[in-house]
Order: structure tokens, then sequence, then C-alpha cells
């Protein structure tokens, strides 16, 4: 197990549309424990293979707790409904936040760590962490979903500061 390499933004690997896993083998299992001891590490409550430069789409998440770690593999939404708007972070964006507008709930079929499938009934922050983590396993980010002014306002911003050095990092995902 180990923590890995969160790529920030402008990192071509946060760009690519990640390709699905065949089959849930130990060399997964592993890079899910890496993926959560990465999460953990880095405060956050979820975060994408694509964010530590794995194109393949595996998913991790703080469940509805806050307590436990939940994996999963090629995740899809098979039903959602509804309309939220929140302020959102990314771990790839350091220091960024913007409200974003998502699905209110989403019903998310997977693999689970143990190759069985799952489905999950989500809601409330739950429910955006799932929709924004599987943006990054298509190269989407959550300032491409900001309407134009805002998004340009924060990539000037990207652009002239960089990323804040101690930017509080906690709510990332
Ligand atoms: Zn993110």
């Amino acid at each position: 197990m180990g923590v890995l390499t969160v790529r920030k933004y402008g990192d071509p690997a946060l760009r690519r549309r990640a390709a699905p896993v065949t089959e849930v083998t130990p060399e997964i299992r592993r890079m899910i424990a890496d993926l959560v001891d990465t999460m953990y590490d880095e405060v956050g409550i979820g975060l994408a293979a694509p964010q530590v430069g794995i194109a393949l789409r595996i998913i991790v998440a703080s469940d509805e707790s806050g307590r436990e770690a939940r994996a999963l593999v090629n995740p899809v939404i098979a039903a959602h409904g509804g309309e939220a708007t929140a302020e959102e972070g990314c771990l790839s964006l350091p220091g960024i936040f913007a409200p974003v507008t998502r699905a209110a709930w989403v019903r998310v079929e997977a693999r689970d760590e143990e190759g069985r499938p799952v489905s999950i009934d989500a809601r409330g922050l739950f429910a955006r962490v799932l929709q924004h983590e599987m943006d990054h396993l298509d190269g989407v980010l959550f300032i491409d979903r900001l309407d134009p002014v805002a998004r340009d306002r924060i990539k000037r911003k990207i652009k002239r500061e960089g990323f804040p050095a101690d930017s509080h990092r906690a709510f990332a995902l």
C-alpha cells in the first residue's frame, strides 16, 4: 500500500478518457488500496484513478457516514433525478472552490473491489462526490461544468497565481 501523487490541473492525465477494468485482479485491489490511502492522506472525500495517473475506470469515495471508503469499478449512472447546486473543490485544483449544479440523486451501478455487482442509491453530498469522481473518468473537471465566465475567471487566476501552497484541502474531491 502506498500514497500516490495527485496530478494537478494542467497534467494531461486528467484529460484522458479512462478505460474499463476487464477483471478485478489482485493488482486492481492493490490499486484500490493505494487510492484509499491517497484519498485519506490528502484529506479528500473522493478520488478517481486518473487523478493519480491511472487511466482506468475506478473511483473511491467516503460513504454517507464518512467513516468507510467505498471502491467502485466501472461505475455508470443508471438513473438520476432532481437538481442541486453546492460548492465543490477538487484535489487536482487545490484551493479552488465554486458552486456546481448536478443531479440531486443518482443510482450508480458498478463492481466492488471483489468484482461483485453493486447498485448504490445516493443523494446529498455522496451523490455529488460520485458524480464528480465519475466525471474524472471521462477527463472532465468540475470547472468544465461552470458557466464560461466563472470558468475563465478561475483559469486566469490559476495562470496568474498558480495554486496556493497551503490551501485548505478538506472537502475536496
Ligand atoms: Zn476532483
